[in-house]
């Protein structure tokens, strides 16, 4: 069933996303629209190979397509509230790899993120959101006590947590990402300047 890599090797796919990302943050974004973006759904109808796996905060200032200048096709998103990763959202990444051929994987977290904030300022919160809470938690213990800012710091340490995570992960992933063919990073957006810095 797991179908051919996409051709986009995870070097190149990072190098794609990046420079796309250095048109959006310079307003140049070169994506199709208009005439061009129908001719492009067209193509893209019956099958699809993202070159890349983002996994980002559903925040609506963060869209993955516009941040790194790219179009229908080329991003299998997953999105939940500080980017958190339950079986659900896992599954869909695991789907792409072995199935859609995607061999980079992007763990995105975002300046000023507000589930991170809630996370950080313990706020009491009911229905489902303590669960995004509580998947945050682990970076927030992590960080206390550094020094800059709690939030930012909390953001970094849980986007990092997620992608080591995910390169330990079930029996698709982690094997891929022992010889090297699928690559996790840890990302970090900036909403002052639209800029992606990867995180080490
Ligand atoms: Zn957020």
């Amino acid at each position: 069933m797991a179908s051919d890599s996409t051709g986009v090797s995870a070097d190149d796919a990072l190098r794609r996303l990046l420079s796309g990302d250095k048109r959006f943050v310079a307003g140049k974004s070169e994506e199709p629209h208009g005439a061009a973006l129908v001719e492009r759904r067209h193509a893209l109808a019956k099958d699809q190979k993202p070159f890349a796996v983002i996994v980002s905060c559903s925040d609506s200032r963060v869209p993955p397509e516009l941040v790194f200048d790219v179009s229908l096709g080329d991003l299998f998103v997953v999105r939940t509230a500080g980017e958190v990763v339950d079986a659900v959202a896992l599954g869909s990444i695991e789907y792409a790899v072995e199935h859609l051929g995607t061999r980079l994987i992007v763990v995105m977290g975002h300046q000023r993120c507000g589930a991170v904030s809630a996370a950080v300022s313990g706020a009491t919160e009911t229905g489902d959101i303590p669960d995004v809470l509580k998947a945050i938690s682990p970076a927030i213990e992590e960080t206390k006590g550094q020094s800059g800012d709690r939030i930012d710091n909390a953001v970094r340490a849980n986007a990092r947590d997620i992608a080591k995570r995910l390169q330990n992960a079930g029996p698709i992933i982690a094997p891929l990402v022992k010889t090297g063919e699928v690559k996790i990073v840890a990302a970090y957006y900036s909403l002052d300047t639209g800029q992606v810095e990867l995180l080490k």
